[in-house]
């Protein structure tokens, strides 16, 4: 298994706080409730300790470190959250100055999309920060075990073709393509 370790190290709300880049790092972001956390947890066989997702409270990325070597930086959910302009705009800064400050340390940037839904704007935007970084994008299709074999083969062509990137389907519940994203990330990283 690639990924040996996870550790937490911090949570960081301003770009001044961000740690010294290590051999690299992927990104994951996806719009609260779409099941970052249970991913994250997933892929490194543990409970992470987590920080509260308060709604409404200020906006973290938080940073583990994989195998001593990698990071994997978990960027603040959006979607329900961005209701204000301002916190809107809030979210904008800390991606785009995260963005802009690491893009060289950034190997793949992870985007989980719940299966279940059609294209979210806040997810389109996501896609369209990453392609105008030049960072390479993997869309992750969360909550499979949901919907049916035929289903999960139609979304998987319907996201393909609105994202114009490569595509998991994947669950937390059947392990559905764990070990896709893992060999991702490896072929990423090293
Ligand atoms: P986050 O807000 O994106 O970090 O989402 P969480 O990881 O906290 O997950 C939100 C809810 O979705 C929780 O109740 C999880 O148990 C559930 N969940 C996460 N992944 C899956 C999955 O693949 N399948 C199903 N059925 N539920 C999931």
């Amino acid at each position: 298994m690639f990924i040996k370790d996870v550790r937490f190290l911090l949570s960081v709300h301003r770009i001044e706080q961000f740690p010294e880049p290590l051999q690299g790092e992927v990104c994951f972001a996806g719009r609260s409730n779409v099941g970052k956390s249970t991913l994250l947890n997933v892929l490194s066989r543990k409970k992470l300790a987590r920080v509260s997702k308060m709604p409404g409270k200020t906006r973290t990325i938080n940073f583990y470190v994989v195998n001593e070597k990698y990071y994997f930086v978990d960027l603040p959910g959006y979607g329900f959250a961005l209701v204000s302009r301002h916190e809107r705009q809030q979210w904008k800064k800390l991606i785009e100055s995260y963005f802009s400050l690491r893009k060289d340390y950034i190997k793949l940037s992870v985007l989980l999309v719940d299966s279940r839904l059609p294209v979210q704007e806040s997810d389109k935007i996501f896609v369209e920060y990453c392609k105008y970084y030049g960072l390479k994008s993997l869309i992750v299709l969360s909550k499979t075990d949901k919907l049916s074999d035929h289903m999960v083969k139609k979304v998987v062509q319907y996201f393909s073709d609105e994202f114009r990137s490569e595509v998991i389907a994947y669950s937390a519940v059947t392990k559905r393509g764990v070990n896709e994203i893992v060999e991702k990330i490896a072929n990423a990283l090293e």
